[in-house]
């Protein structure tokens, strides 16, 4: 079963008097459970299709499904609350609260999910900083954490929700060779243990070596191969 389903999309910035065609005519099915690697260089839409499929942009022309959804006829509403429910996200440069501790981080996504009592907030919190690793950091903040522990984090922030997808958007960009290759290896088993569907944009090779599935795309178009 395809989990994103996308067809014939274009998208199109306008940037003062130019238009940039970022994405040309993209389709493109996700199987369900897949650890996908849309691999590019900077500037090709990488992000621009994790921003279509994680519901935070919506395209010029064409179709994206995300869980069997058409996202295209729903309202702003109905798209964020589909968003905390079926995305997770992880970006390159992490994007944590800076004020807010590592448990304050992962719980965030969760203050969302009203039908969450606050025991079962701390109980999602707990098991996801301890499937990380980061148990004894939970009161850190981010500036009291390695770039290896604040990504860590924000895996837990993206699994914290039980999402059926999880963008991942350059997640070993900004971290050294070592902690880059730990952080995938975790993506990797969680993806292993819970079926838990992975998208990846990347430059790194290891994440294209790694993945189940490599897409490849230049200047807004998919290439074969
Ligand atoms: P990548 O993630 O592969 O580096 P992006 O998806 O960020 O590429 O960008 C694809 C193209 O769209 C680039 O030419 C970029 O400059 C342009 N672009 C992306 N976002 C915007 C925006 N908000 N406004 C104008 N142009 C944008
Ligand atoms: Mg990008």
């Amino acid at each position: 079963m395809s989990v994103v389903r996308i067809e014939n999309v274009f998208k199109n910035y306008t940037l003062g008097e130019q238009q940039v065609q970022a994405l040309i005519d993209i389709t493109l099915s996700i199987e369900d459970g897949v650890f996908l690697a849309i691999a590019g260089p900077s500037g090709s839409g990488k992000s621009t299709i994790l921003n279509l499929i994680g519901c935070i942009d919506t395209p010029t022309r064409g179709r994206i499904f995300v869980n069997g959804q058409d996202v295209s006829g729903k309202t702003p509403d109905q798209l964020a609350d589909m968003r905390a429910r079926t995305i997770g996200f992880i970006f390159q440069t992490f994007n944590l609260f800076p004020v807010l501790a590592a448990a304050e981080n992962v719980e965030y996504p969760l203050l969302q999910l009203k039908e969450l009592s606050a025991a079962e907030r701390r109980d999602r919190v707990g098991k996801y900083l301890d499937i990380v690793g980061l148990s004894k950091f939970a009161g850190h903040r981010p500036n009291q954490l390695s770039g290896g522990q604040r990504q860590r984090v924000a895996i837990a922030r993206a699994l914290a929700t039980q999402p059926k997808i999880v963008l991942a958007d350059e997640p070993t960009a900004n971290l050294d060779h070592n902690t880059g290759g730990g952080i995938l290896e975790l993506m990797k088993e969680i993806n292993r243990q819970d079926k838990t569907t992975f998208i990846f944009s990347t430059h790194d090779q290891r994440v294209m070596t790694m993945a189940d599935r490599l897409v490849k795309i230049e200047d807004g178009r998919l290439t074969p191969g």
